[in-house]
């Protein structure tokens, strides 16, 4: 492993003091895979009985263990296509934990990419309310959509924005918002080589300074009455407790609030920036000698007052054309009802969107809600990302197979499979839960797995 800058060793074992050594000795690694279950299609009781692999429990998360077999391939299992559950540290599992979004909430994630808390934060909504999940960079923003909608995540809205637009139009939206912040990654190295090499103090200034304006932005979207947890997986005082004290220095009207507290959550230190205001012992402080996962930090204020923003629920706005093709592949493959306002039509996309479009019109959009597919012609055709969130008792036509059955591997590999369907689509699953469509002509079922999903996977693994 490619070893610590020597400023950074001297700067921590400063603060740490005897500690300093443990904590090096943590940070080094080995690197332990945290899995968090996505509780939008299973339990952690369900799953855990079913885990391929060793799993133990994350003390702060009831969904979230620490993979305990270093050999393991979590990321190229067929459960894991099946969204079933997303690789994340478990220090990153504290996010949600904290920031505690309720069911019919509206919540916004300013800083998104690739998803792990944003997919948490959406799970524990239960898939109610309103979520945003922001990105600023596109190709990082891609990343998010693919992790959204393999999760079956459908109250979603991701957007492509900076943080000053976002304010401008949404002052005191939300009742929660979260800024997960470029950081300096400290609590990356064990990981990350490259985290390493780009370290200097330099960068973790630059980062403060970067922190600072985002989350300054962030709070103009809190609504009165409603929270903002600031987070990064960095260890330096200055993007932590600096970036904190300042913000409580110049926004009155938020408090820092003192969370419960598990054994492993370790307080903020106010000692270690000049001036510091006491509170910042309210923030925590997670260690990668202290309990699993590699470190981060989090502070979670509330503003005064209490105010309910008003906000419009959406109306289905359908040209006639596009709802007749819909109700048509509707009444044809669903067994659920159609969806009673939010169906919009956004050039040939037909998405079931949880905000009123008045509120993101002339944001920049990438999914403006739950992509349920595309108009042809006259026709509809249903997106990967409509079957992702449905159950096979959910459509009228479903092939559900078992893990150990060959047709799992084929179709993920994009082969067609023998069987004798009725025209028409058929969702594949794998025990209960959804892998993607197929179109049944003439007795064959036609592979519609995503091109761009069918890489290796551990079938291939297993076979090399
Ligand atoms: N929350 C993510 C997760 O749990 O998967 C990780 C977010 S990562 C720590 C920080 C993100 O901030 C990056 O995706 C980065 O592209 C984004 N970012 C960089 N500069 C930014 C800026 N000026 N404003 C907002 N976000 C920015």
């Amino acid at each position: 492993m490619q070893p610590f800058p020597d400023r950074f060793v001297e700067r921590m074992q400063a603060w740490l003091g005897p500690e300093a050594e443990i904590f090096l000795r943590a940070l080094a690694g080995p690197y332990r895979t945290g899995l968090r279950v996505n509780t939008l299609k299973i339990d952690p009781e369900a799953f855990r009985a079913r885990s391929p692999f060793p799993l133990s429990p994350v003390p702060w998360c009831p969904e979230g263990f620490v993979i305990e077999d270093p050999e393991a391939r979590p990321g190229l299992h067929p459960y894991h296509a099946a969204g079933l559950y997303y690789l994340q540290d478990p220090s990153a599992m504290a996010a949600a934990v904290l920031l505690d979004p309720q069911p019919g909430e509206w919540v916004l994630d300013l800083a998104a990419a690739p998803g792990g808390k944003t997919t948490h934060i959406a799970a524990r909504m239960r898939n109610t309310g309103v979520l945003v999940a922001n990105e600023i960079q596109p190709r990082r923003a891609t990343i998010l959509a693919l992790n959204v909608e393999r999760l079956g995540v459908t109250h979603a809205i991701l957007t492509n924005e900076s943080p000053q637009r976002l304010a401008d139009r949404w002052e005191g939206l939300f009742d929660r918002v979260l800024v997960d912040a470029p950081c300096s990654g400290e609590g990356m190295f064990a990981r990350d080589p490259e985290a390493i090499r780009a370290w200097s103090v330099d960068r973790v200034r630059r980062s403060a300074a970067l922190q600072k304006a985002i989350l300054f932005e962030a709070a103009r979207m809190v609504r009165p009455g409603g929270w903002l947890l600031y987070a990064t997986c960095t260890f330096a005082p200055e993007e932590n407790e600096g970036v904190v004290d300042a913000f409580l220095k110049a926004h009155p009207d938020f408090d820092l609030v003192d969370p419960p507290r598990p054994p492993a959550f370790d307080r903020g230190r106010p000692e270690w920036v000049e001036g510091g205001d006491p509170r910042l012992t309210r923030a925590v402080r997670l260690w990668p000698h202290r309990g699993p996962g590699h470190g981060h930090f989090y502070a979670l204020f509330r503003r005064d007052g209490e105010e309910r923003p008003h906000r419009p629920k959406p109306e289905s706005d359908l040209p006639g054309r596009a709802r007749r093709a819909l109700e048509a592949f509707w009444g044809e493959t669903m067994a659920r009802p159609l969806p009673d306002h939010g169906l919009i039509l956004r050039e040939d996309q037909i998405y079931w969107t949880p905000m009123a479009p008045a509120l993101w019109r002339g944001l920049r959009v990438l999914r403006p809600g739950w992509w349920l597919g595309r108009l042809r012609k006259d026709r509809f055709e249903p997106d990967h990302a409509l079957a992702m969130a449905l159950r096979p008792e959910e459509v009228h036509q479903a092939l559900d197979l078992a893990l150990a059955d060959p047709r799992v591997a084929a179709y993920l590999r994009g082969y067609p499979l023998e069987g004798l369907w009725k025209n028409g689509w058929v969702l594949i699953a794998l025990e209960g839960f959804p892998l993607g469509w197929a179109r049944a002509e003439r007795g064959r079922l036609k592979n519609l797995y995503p091109r761009h999903l069918r890489a290796i996977g551990w079938w291939e693994v297993e076979a090399g």
